[in-house]
């Protein structure tokens, strides 16, 4: 619950710190309705759609309504899928309208114990350490291999958790041992003659729970002729943060990424993931008020490939 001083503070903020020119390229025109999936879901409600979103924060930050409830759910709502962006004509950058908006509450709302604590435990604790995202994914494995899974789904343990976890726990990969999680290459030589040198953005999540995706990746720069490096101080990229509220955060990943990959010599920064390479690509307007960050954030966004597009380069 927010309270009513927390509400004239994020409004303030708001006033303060959107994007005014941003929210006012929003023409009204819906081209983005049928795109955005929550807009379809909801039953066409133009506050769970991309133009109503904009609408919204345009009128909390000029002061016509009040940050609420409902304003926070419509935001929280969105996917952050940003398929919106790919459909409209004067091209506003939704996501970071939404970044921006969600920043601000999360810094601005005092959360209830619980999900301070997950919070923290999720942003602080868990995924800016790539050592402990391995040893849970360790722990996952084991459950599967050891044939805890089995037992427990035969004896209907699964009925007690809450549904979202037992979804969680149905659609699980496979996760490899502990030992070949954490025994990871930092340099692996072409197959055949070398084309090109790339370094490799391994992911925490692709590094773990889907390493064998990684691997493959891996195996076919090879057989394109690359050589590869992984840079062991990369982070997470930082997209999670990003997405709720955690824009500090998000942004000392992007710093290590960006240190950890300067050095490597690499023609092109590769990325297997969609949702990284989505944030990662746009590391630059993490720093807009920090020209020395955000010159270093452009250049390693410039190097940055989706393993498809190299696969056709080469
Ligand atoms: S397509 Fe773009 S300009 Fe048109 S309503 Fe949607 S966000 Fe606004
Ligand atoms: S990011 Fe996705 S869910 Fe959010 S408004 Fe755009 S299309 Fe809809």
């Amino acid at each position: 619950m927010t309270t009513v001083k927390e509400k004239e503070i994020i409004q303030q903020k708001f006033k303060e710190k959107m994007d005014e020119d941003e929210l006012l390229n929003c023409m009204r025109c819906g081209f983005c309705l049928p795109a955005c999936p929550t807009y379809i879901e909801s039953g066409f409600q133009e506050t769970h759609s991309p133009r109503g979103r904009i609408a919204l924060m345009k009128a909390v930050a000029d002061g016509l309504i009040t940050p609420d409830e409902d304003f926070e759910r419509s935001l929280d709502l969105c996917l952050g899928c940003r398929a919106c962006e790919t459909v409209c004509p004067p091209g506003v950058n939704y996501g970071s309208l939404l970044e921006e908006a969600r920043d601000i509450i999360a810094q601005n709302k005092k959360y209830s114990l619980p999900v301070r604590a997950v919070r923290k435990a999720v942003f602080s604790g868990l995924f800016p350490h790539q050592n402990r995202m391995r040893s849970i994914a360790g722990l996952i494995g084991f459950y599967q291999r050891s044939g805890l899974q089995t037992a427990a789904r035969k004896i209907g343990f699964m009925s007690l958790l809450p549904e979202s976890l037992a979804t969680m726990e149905k659609v699980l990969p496979n996760v490899p041992p502990m030992k070949e999680l954490k025994n990871r290459p930092e340099f692996t030589p072409a197959i055949g003659p070398k084309t090109k040198r790339v370094a490799f953005f391994s992911g925490c999540l692709m590094d773990t729970m889907f390493l064998e995706t990684n691997n493959a990746t891996i195996k076919l720069l090879q057989l394109a002729g690359c050589e590869i490096v992984m840079p062991k101080d990369q982070a997470c990229c930082g997209a999670l943060h990003g997405h709720y509220g955690e824009k500090d955060h998000a942004r000392e990943m992007a710093k290590k990424n960006i240190q950890a990959f300067e050095h490597a010599g690499a023609d092109y920064i590769i990325t297997n993931s969609g949702g990284c390479g989505g944030f990662l690509v746009d590391y630059g307007h993490l720093f807009h008020n920090n020209p020395e960050w955000q010159g270093r954030a452009k250049a390693f966004s410039s190097k940055l490939k989706d393993i498809s597009e190299i696969l056709v380069e080469v």
